[in-house]
């Protein structure tokens, strides 16, 4: 008899746990690291490593441009990679809940195969729990990456310096918009797909040609301005950021408006951060704009000492205003 939905004892760690991990985890995340199913996965590499950890409870679980498994790939080898590493690896987690239909959760595990592939990494280890009906909302994915470091000095949040510039690879606030959108049940002339996808790619050429990078890092939840807050607080400077210039699709200001929401505080899951000198700006933008992924790449601000941990952005008109962090928790389960 085929199975559904997802039982109680898939999580039990014997027949029917032994049979999941083999006719879909493997089946679909299999290399030969992990399909040696012993307690840990042994990994060749070699240091200085970068590792990241991050856990998934996006709702809904499969939305307009990703779902929660390819979501949890790309968020955790995006990390990874923002430290000048090649991702090498991941570990994934999985909290079920009782009764999740199997077609969703094979779909999710097929996404995350997927994802992985095309960016290159190996899924070495993994564990499933699953919890009682109502203990957890349908899945909840944990992932670690790893990744070897193949720059002199890493980009760091605490590295940006007076006179360098503020670049972003494109459009902000799409995931942000994609899922409230869904979530509010709002349909737009032209919906908004999120961008969740994997950057490290861009991230190993572009940090090859220009490893004078200070800082790289994706705004995602609390979006740019929440980001820009974080890196002005660690380097003790000001991010200024010209509002005319942040690369905003129309359809996304429309529905912020429609909101009452501020696309800079939108999270990003395709999107990164670029502070550099400004004698390389133009090389790096040139190198981003040659990609699919960075083909919108702006540059929207620069380093500047006057304002010391502070986000100020500068209207067309020449007013500032201070972006500061936000207060509490805007969008909860947004990634
Ligand atoms: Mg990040």
């Amino acid at each position: 008899m085929r199975v559904e939905r997802v039982l109680l004892d898939y999580g039990s760690g014997g027949k029917a746990s032994h049979r999941l991990i083999g006719e879909l985890f493997v089946r679909h995340l299999g290399n030969e690291v992990l399909n040696r199913l012993d307690d840990a996965a042994v990994l060749n590499i070699s240091g200085p490593i970068s590792v990241s950890t991050d856990s998934f409870t996006v709702d809904p679980i499969f939305f307009p441009g990703g779902d929660i498994g390819a979501l949890a790939v790309h968020g955790t080898v995006n990390d990874v990679a923002m430290l000048g590493a090649r991702p090498r690896y991941l570990t994934c987690g999985f909290i079920l809940e009782e009764g999740l239909p199997m077609a969703d959760l094979e779909r999710i595990v097929q996404s995350m195969g997927r994802a992985a592939r095309e960016a290159g990494v190996l899924v070495v280890t993994g564990d499933t729990k699953v919890v009682p009906r109502g203990m957890v909302d349908k899945i909840f994915i944990n992932t670690t990456g790893i990744g070897e470091i193949f720059v002199p000095v890493a980009p760091s949040g605490h590295r940006a310096r007076p006179g360098d510039v503020i670049l972003v690879s494109g459009f902000v606030g799409d995931h942000g918009l994609a899922i409230l959108s869904r979530r509010e049940g709002l349909n737009f002339d032209a919906p908004v797909l999120s961008d969740c996808a994997s950057l490290n790619h861009l991230v190993v050429r572009l940090l090859e040609a220009v490893p004078e990078v200070h800082v790289l890092r994706d705004p995602t939840r609390g979006g740019l301005a929440t980001t820009l807050n974080e890196i002005a607080g660690q380097s003790g400077v000001e991010c200024r950021i010209f509002e005319d210039r942040v690369p905003v699709r129309p359809e996304v200001s429309g529905g912020c408006s429609f909101l009452g929401l501020d696309p800079l505080y939108l999270a990003n899951e395709g999107k990164f951060l670029c502070i550099l000198p400004a004698e390389h700006a133009r090389q790096a933008l040139d190198i981003m704009q040659a990609d699919p992924l960075g083909r919108d790449a702006a540059r929207i601000g620069e380093v500047r000492a006057g304002h010391p941990g502070k986000v100020v952005l500068e209207t067309p008109l020449g007013g500032t205003r201070l972006m500061d962090m936000l207060e509490g928790e805007q969008l909860p389960r947004i990634c």
